[in-house]
């Protein structure tokens, strides 16, 4: 497929028009294709950008992963939040004027566990009109229990697709196993979550292949789980306690960044483009004039970073440091509506 008929022919996703997309080739024509982008992200979610902000739990883990400052050998102090605690932390989140929440933790089983998650759940359920989790991969019929409790979105990462890369950064520990990673958005959709999360970590692999790996699981999820909505994110590897820069030898430009997500708008027009504050103000600002639709802001990445404990150890250092208030009042100075709710718990049936 050319380029011209990659861009202008809406016919969805196929990996021949994704690959046409992604290629060296593409990257002389990102003017079209933002701004075939910027209309189609217009027409299907209209002048919005939803608003979420992420509630760290715990910060333990049996991983070991190298890029990430929670990985178990790191001998940086650990904390895990009491449910008290953590409705401190979202009481604060929810007076900024967020409705949408993101629970994370590390593989953290013996602390976070199902009946943790639920309970936790039924009190933010006062203030959150949805709920997400991006923790350890789970079964269906946790899932199931969750999504029961209240819980209505998953985020789960594959880190990378290509096999013998994970294996060499996933070398023990429950991470260790590549196919129940895979399948676990599947269980999640089983369960009957609204919203499914795919990434991959950039900086660990290719991110050409990367792209076309994810998308065909993108395809897949949708085919299968068309009720739900899938959610692309792009978390590009970020400085971190303890962790070799060194690791990510497949870093990209912000180019390539850009070609990348405007190629998966192109291909996947009703799937949600997830900005987090890994991103500059800059990259953030301009991405969510073409493509984005949901944004994270005023992100702590450390477990009571909201309230209190400032120091304890965070997962990455975030790049956008704008308050929740900032970020929304630069949406709206663009043109944008900054959405803190756009889901009712009474939907969750
Ligand atoms: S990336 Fe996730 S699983 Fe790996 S060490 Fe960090 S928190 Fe644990």
């Amino acid at each position: 497929m050319n380029i011209q008929q990659a861009i202008y022919n809406d016919a969805g996703y196929s990996p021949d028009r994704l690959n046409a997309l992604i290629s060296p080739e593409a990257q002389n024509h990102l003017e079209p294709m933002a701004k075939r982008a910027r209309q189609i992200t217009r027409q299907r979610f209209g002048n919005t950008i939803q608003l979420y902000a992420p509630l760290y739990v715990s910060n333990f883990c049996v991983n070991n992963c190298p890029y990430c400052a929670f990985n178990c050998k790191s001998k940086l102090p650990r904390t895990r939040l009491t449910i008290e605690d953590a409705c401190k932390e979202a009481d604060i989140l929810a007076a900024e004027g967020f409705r949408h929440i993101l629970i994370v933790s590390g593989e953290d089983k013996n602390f976070i566990t199902v009946p943790y998650l639920a309970e936790l759940s039924k009190k933010l359920r006062e203030n959150f009109s949805s709920i997400s989790i991006e923790i350890y991969p789970a079964s269906t019929e946790d899932y199931q229990k969750l999504f029961a409790a209240g819980i209505d979105s998953i985020a789960l990462y594959q880190e990378t697709y290509d096999r013998a890369d994970f294996a060499r950064f996933h070398t023990s520990g429950p991470k260790s196993d590549y196919d129940w990673r895979l399948d676990t958005l599947s269980r999640a959709g089983q369960a009957g979550f609204r919203s499914l999360g795919l990434g991959f970590l950039i900086g660990l692999s290719d991110w050409q292949a990367q792209t076309l790996a994810m998308a065909e699981h993108a395809d897949i999820l949708m085919k299968k789980y068309w009720q739900a909505r899938v959610s692309f994110s792009f978390p590009r590897m970020r400085p971190a306690e303890n962790v070799d820069e060194k690791l990510f030898r497949y870093m990209i430009t912000d180019t390539q960044l850009v070609q990348m997500m405007l190629a998966l708008r192109l291909c996947f027009p009703d799937a949600e483009i997830v900005m987090s504050t890994r991103e500059s103000q800059t990259f953030r600002d301009n991405m969510a004039k073409i493509c984005v639709t949901r944004m994270s802001a005023g992100s702590k990445t450390n477990p009571g970073g909201y309230a209190e404990k400032e120091q304890s150890l965070q997962q990455f250092e975030v790049a956008d440091d704008r308050t929740p208030a900032q970020v929304a009042a630069m949406l709206n100075s663009i043109g944008l509506e900054p959405v803190w709710k756009d889901w009712d718990k009474a939907f969750n049936k």
